[in-house]
């Protein structure tokens, strides 16, 4: 992570291989694969040209860019865009993330030192305590801290300008933003999974800065088991090349990819064994759902914030889980997937 910040890492398994939160390799080496020019930042499309808009008519117009919010499962490139966005204005970014600001004062500290269309990057943000939250209304809508002068009863509120600054917020979990906050940034955007070409894409240009050797066929292997996930690609591709180079003569082919993914127990679809875990237990302990997520979490001792974040929207986005209103379900494709019979429907009474 950029100016030391630490990620918080959820999840009793949460240094398993498809994982898609930051491990400190991931970070070292992310640095040098991450791209820094909005044209070398891969897919996403729509949101790309959203973003390269709203930066033209900032610096056209000489102003700050309005407050961007991202969104989407951790490993998708939200810190990358951010740090693409303060590039391509040219302006310094500061880096910072909720559970770190634990008073006000930590927020506020940040926040004055700001230069004029500096931006500041706040991952995780709803994670920030309400009281420290507040502290951001006042600077996003009219630039402006109250400072608290003084102890006691004495103490006085004294206004502090602020410059325009853009904050760039970061979620992976939109649903828990409030509407104070999320009404606050004029840019709001949610990160999908990766197509399987861009993944392709993104795979070919790792190799390449790290120079690994590669054929076109194990490229596409490693795209497919990587759950949309650049973080995750990037990970698996050093982790071929392991293999390769102990196994393989050093270089990643289909067969090479197949084998050392396997022998990291990830699956055809990208699966691992939380996710193995996950799927059955919902399939044969409890019948293929409906089932809440506490009771999931608790057979399988895991935090039911993992679960929200991290397992289950790649579960559901390949559509193995369905997310209904009395709790979660396997869809016929698990079922299929993981070779069980789908129940026969219960006959209507009525
Ligand atoms: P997030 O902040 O969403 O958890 P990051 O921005 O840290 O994710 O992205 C993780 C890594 O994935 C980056 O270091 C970068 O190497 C790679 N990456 C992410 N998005 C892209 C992209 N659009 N094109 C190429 N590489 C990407």
């Amino acid at each position: 992570m950029p100016d030391g910040t630490a990620k918080r890492v959820i999840g009793k398994t949460a240094e398993r291989i498809v994982s898609a939160q930051a491990f400190d390799e991931d970070a070292r080496i992310e640095a040098s694969v991450r791209p820094k020019r909005l044209d070398e930042y891969i897919g996403q499309k729509r949101v790309k040209e959203n973003i390269q808009i709203a930066i033209e008519a900032a610096r056209s117009r000489g102003e700050a860019l309005d407050h961007v919010l991202l969104y989407g499962p951790p490993g998708l490139g939200k810190t990358t865009l951010a740090q693409i966005i303060a590039n391509e204005l040219q302006v310094p970014i500061k880096t910072s993330a909720g559970p770190l600001l634990e008073r006000k004062g930590d927020l506020t500290a940040i926040l004055t030192s700001l230069e004029t269309k500096e931006v500041f990057f706040l991952d995780e943000i709803h994670r920030l305590q309400p009281a420290v939250e507040e502290v951001l209304y006042p600077a996003m809508e009219d630039f402006r801290v109250d400072l608290i002068i003084g102890q006691g009863p004495g103490a006085r509120i004294h206004p502090f300008q602020l410059g325009h600054f853009t904050l760039i917020g970061a979620t992976t979990r939109a649903g828990l933003i409030t509407a104070p906050l999320r009404s606050r940034f004029g840019i709001v955007h949610r990160l999908d999974f990766y197509e399987p070409a861009d993944l392709l894409i993104i795979i070919r240009r790792s190799a390449k800065i790290l120079n690994i050797e590669m054929d076109e066929a194990g490229a596409e292997e490693i795209a497919r088991r990587c759950r949309g996930t650049p973080r995750i690609a990037n990970r698996l591709l050093r982790r071929a090349r392991d293999f390769a180079e102990v196994r393989a003569a050093g270089r990643i082919t289909q067969a090479v990819a197949q084998e050392a993914l396997a022998m990291l127990g990830v699956d055809e679809q990208g699966l691992d064994e939380v996710d193995r875990n996950l799927m059955l237990a919902l399939l044969d302990k409890y019948g293929g759902g409906p089932v809440g997520v506490g009771t999931l979490a608790a057979a399988l001792s895991e935090e039911e914030d993992a679960i929200e974040e991290i397992y289950e929207p790649y579960l559901m986005q390949i559509g193995m889980i369905d997310r209904t209103p009395r709790g979660r379900m396997a869809t016929p494709r698990a079922y299929e997937y993981f070779g069980r019979d789908l129940p026969r429907r219960q006959p209507r009474l009525f």
